[in-house]
């Protein structure tokens, strides 16, 4: 059973990047959940991480001899504001390790303690919000879409004071690196060019190899990220996710999803849904989302400038032509993901503009997104089927013509309709995380120690685009929901 071998090629950068931290041991860890396939996915042994020594680690009491525990340093806007030092106020990266396909792969505890980069907060996480990143990024992972990973929670065993005092938690997140918009902007704000330029090679090396041997690689690496971020959000945008928090420090540029604080699914579909307790004026809300990664990209592209082009002027213009491609690929990539949703193979021009029309009368009618886009999977292949569909909206009028010209688009398709429907059921999700499931499960887990709703949820979610007919508890909207739910960053 060895321990997991660490690289160290974060914490080996020059000191300006990152602050050494010893280990912090907490009261009583305690295991509460192994991600056993990505343990192995990893390379990690599931037995090792189980053992004394496992859990030691997991929970920040003890480190294999060859991690090098750093606190990383960035900045970032926060809800439009910079803040030129934010850091890793409680979080602690080990190391990389080698996955099985050959990629480095950071592992990092989040809740580990207080850092050089704590400010006023403890470096501590309550246990909630641990398993609820567990949940939620796994529960991304299992959709398809970029994301960092969860490989454990630990029960600290003490507790954290919130509004309330609650139980603490760590969770083992893993990324492909954990390097932000807001690493760049850190040392961009203080003319540390050649920071940014070993930044710009680190990324290259680790995300984006083919550009290593491009003529302009700090300018083919901005064009790649804007892309990758292009594609991301469409996907989150696709499955009605709304992050809650897209602050410049919450973007990576790797172009995973990363952050899961007040994170949430939406349920009726409104392009102003919000659930984040600390978005008030709704900046990060479901529809403006593809607008601030527009803008978070411009910030990225700003601290590039000095390496794009020697003249000014010129490095000016190769940035604003790069962020300008944004909502191009943005368009492109959201149409493609709802072309699927509607079961068209075929292109035609009108196809946005009828999806669009469809998430209008969703609005309309308080249509739940999930459960529309499902059900239409459904809606051709029997009458009960197309009823099923209609009664996701409140009234019939809008949705019948919508139907109708639907009915007709899928003339110019020549695929058949059983390759439709599962077509459309790989793109459309049966089941997400929704509110009233995540937070019955972390009630149980948080308040009787009851980890069985959450393992239910966790293992339905890990296959969401089949049907499970057991499940509708979990998988339906919620009879009555909470018009005022919201969702807190759990710091
Ligand atoms: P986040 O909301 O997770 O993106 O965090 C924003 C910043 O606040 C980061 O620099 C975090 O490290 C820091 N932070 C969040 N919670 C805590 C905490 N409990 N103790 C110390 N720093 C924290
Ligand atoms: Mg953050």
């Amino acid at each position: 059973m060895p321990a997991p071998r660490f690289l160290n090629a974060y914490a080996d950068l020059p000191e300006r990047f990152a602050a050494a931290i010893p280990a912090q041991p907490v009261k009583a860890p305690r295991l509460l959940i192994l991600n056993r396939p990505l343990a192995e996915e990893l390379g990690l042994e599931p037995a090792w991480l189980e053992s004394e020594a496992g859990v030691a680690m997991l929970a920040g009491n003890a480190f294999p001899a060859d991690a090098k525990p750093v606190a990383t340093v960035y900045a970032g806007h926060q809800f439009g504001h910079f803040s030129p030092r934010l850091g890793d106020g409680r979080a602690l990266l080990l190391g990389e390790v080698v996955d099985r396909a050959g990629q480095r792969r950071d592992i990092q505890l989040k809740g580990s303690g207080p850092t050089p980069f704590s400010r006023r907060g403890d470096g501590r996480s309550a246990l909630g919000p641990a398993l609820r990143e567990y949940l939620i990024s796994e529960a991304m992972a299992a959709l398809g879409i970029p994301t960092t990973r969860s490989l454990a929670v630990v029960a600290t065993g003490e507790p954290v004071f919130r509004e309330t005092i609650q139980p603490g938690g760590i969770v083992a997140r893993v990324a492909a690196s954990h390097i932000r918009v807001g690493t760049f902007q850190y040392f961009a704000s203080q003319g540390d060019t050649e920071a940014v330029a070993l930044l710009v090679r680190m990324v290259i090396g680790r995300h984006y190899p083919h550009l290593e041997t491009h003529e302009n690689p700090p300018l083919a690496l901005l064009h790649a990220v804007i892309e990758r971020q292009a594609s991301l959000i469409a996907r989150w945008m696709n499955v009605g996710f709304i992050h809650g928090v897209m602050n410049t420090d919450n973007m990576t540029l790797s172009g995973e999803t990363i952050d899961y604080g007040p994170c949430a699914f939406m349920d009726a579909y409104g392009s102003a849904r919000v659930f984040s307790s600390i978005d008030a004026y709704g900046r990060y809300a479901y529809g403006n989302q593809p607008r601030i990664a527009h803008w978070n990209l411009a910030r990225l592209a700003e601290t590039l400038l000095p390496l794009l082009a020697p003249e000014p002027e010129k490095a000016l213009q190769l940035a604003t032509d790069a962020i300008d491609a944004f909502p191009k690929l943005f368009e492109a990539a959201t149409t493609a993901g709802l072309r699927a949703k509607l079961g068209l193979a075929v292109e035609d021009n009108g196809d946005l503009a009828l999806a669009q029309d469809l998430l209008a009368v969703m609005a309309a009618n308080g249509a739940d997104f999930t459960l529309a886009f499902r059900r239409l999977s459904e809606a051709e292949s029997s009458p009960e089927g197309l009823d099923s569909f209609r009664q996701v909206f409140a009234t019939t009028g809008g949705i019948d013509s919508w139907i109708g010209r639907w009915t007709m688009r899928l003339s110019l398709e020549v695929t058949s309709p059983a390759e439709r429907r599962a077509r459309m059921q790989a793109a459309s999700p049966a089941i997400i995380p929704r509110n009233h499931a995540v937070e019955a499960a972390l009630e149980a887990a948080v308040m009787n120690d009851d980890l069985a709703p959450f393992r239910r949820l966790h293992a339905l979610l890990a296959d969401p685009y089949s049907d499970h007919a057991d499940a509708n508890d979990l998988a339906l909207p919620h009879a009555a929901p909470d018009p005022g739910y919201r969702t807190f960053c759990g710091t």
